[in-house]
């Protein structure tokens, strides 16, 4: 299930939620119960900046891309 980022604007907070595409841009309640949301651009691992790791072994083709879920 793909994760989204939104972002409260009445504390500014921001949280992530895993919901489905059709619940992508329904409205949101932050962790603090307010309602005022925004969905972000959502950031598929981009910590550390470097690429996302492929897995090791590969040659399946399938484990790797979630499809297995
Ligand atoms: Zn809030």
């Amino acid at each position: 299930m793909p994760r989204y980022d939104y972002r409260c604007r009445s504390c500014g907070s921001t949280f992530e939620l895993n919901r489905s595409m059709a619940e992508a841009n329904a409205p949101a309640t932050c962790p603090s119960g307010h309602d005022d949301t925004v969905k972000l651009l959502s950031t598929v691992a981009v910590t550390g900046g470097a690429a996302a790791p492929r897995p090791s072994g590969g040659g399946g083709g399938c484990c790797g891309g979630g499809c297995c879920g």
